[in-house]
């Protein structure tokens, strides 16, 4: 995950849940991917070092368990960077540019120089995060799909130039749930409508008073829908099976009010987050814990990864 900024309820839902659930089937390994946020941010690396540590405390209070999986940092372990450039060697430009996000991220950031070296290349570098590792899965999401084929791509060739190194990853896809921000677009932070993990309670319930409804109900009296009300959609995250069939039933014969049906989602909303807030303070006090897991993580990642790369010039024969 690209340290960029705060952490928020798309990135618990659409992530975060799905890394808790992989732990415990898999040895998952998770980083701080910082060089490829330089790849966006290299005109704004304070933001980088500062979101790092957030980040982290907002994975383990999430549910990431350290004694299952590894956490650390990509720019600690240097072997990224040198099978990156190896990789660099073999994959064919074209193969890049068709990167259908690479286009599409040029005009998203807008304000900001992509046509960067170090932009076209990240497919590259990714693939170097994946197969350092040998890993056999990947969790991705359907707009990732293309990477993860990519990476597949550079095995291969990479094992015909010089032989079976890597096997080649598969894809676990999952389901990105998505969470609307309290303006109906997708959360993000860069739209300025997010509930992040850090959000203080008193923050949360003046961000849900803002929350868009049903844009045709105008009145009390008037019946809603609830299909397209945001809050509605949250409700089916934090309230129960009961409460949810309620406001289904009542919102659509104008038996129950926006303001109290807000007020009933967000305390739902509130202490569905209570455990993850608790964890997020000891966290918060105890740096020194963090700094270890991550120290333990980069020591484990690094032993790995300085096995593989001696399997890598081996291969390629540069040692
Ligand atoms: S009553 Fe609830 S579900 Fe219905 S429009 Fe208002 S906020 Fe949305």
């Amino acid at each position: 995950m690209r340290p960029t900024g705060k952490l928020h309820l798309g990135h618990l839902h659409g992530t975060l849940k799905n890394w808790v659930e992989l732990q415990e089937g898999y040895d998952c390994f998770f980083f701080a991917a910082d060089w490829h946020a330089l790849t966006s941010e290299y005109e704004n690396t304070g933001v980088i070092r500062e979101s790092i540590p957030d980040m982290v405390i907002d994975w383990l209070s999430a549910g990431i368990d350290p004694e299952k999986s590894t956490l650390f940092i990509q720019s600690k372990i240097l072997e990224h960077a040198e099978l990156h450039l190896l990789l660099s060697m073999i994959v064919p430009l074209p193969w890049l540019e068709r990167n259908p996000t690479y286009k599409e991220q040029q005009e998203e950031m807008t304000g900001r120089d992509l046509t960067t070296y170090g932009f076209l290349g990240y497919p590259i570098l990714q693939a170097a995060d994946i197969i350092m590792y040998k890993a056999q899965k990947v969790p991705v999401g359907k707009d990732q799909v293309p990477h993860l084929e990519l990476t597949r791509e550079i095995v291969r060739r990479f094992n015909y130039l010089y032989g079976e190194v890597f096997p080649e990853p598969e894809q676990i896809l999952t389901e990105m749930s998505k969470v609307l921000g309290i303006d109906r677009r997708k959360m993000s932070k860069s739209y300025d409508n997010a509930i992040y993990l850090s959000d203080e309670p008193a923050v949360i319930r003046q961000k849900v008073s803002q929350m868009i409804t049903d844009p045709q109900r105008k009145r009390r009296s008037d019946p809603g829908n609830p299909d397209i009300c945001n809050v509605f959609s949250f409700h089916k995250l934090y309230s129960t099976g009961d409460y949810i069939a309620t406001v289904d039933r009542e919102c659509r014969r104008a038996g129950i009010g926006c303001v109290e049906c807000k007020g009933r989602m967000v305390e739902n909303l509130i202490s569905c987050l209570s455990p993850l807030r608790e964890k997020r303070a000891y966290y918060l006090s105890h740096a020194a814990r963090v700094n270890e897991i991550l120290n333990e993580g980069a020591k484990k990642a690094r032993m790995i990864a300085a096995q593989t790369m001696d399997e890598v010039r081996e291969a390629i024969k540069i040692k």
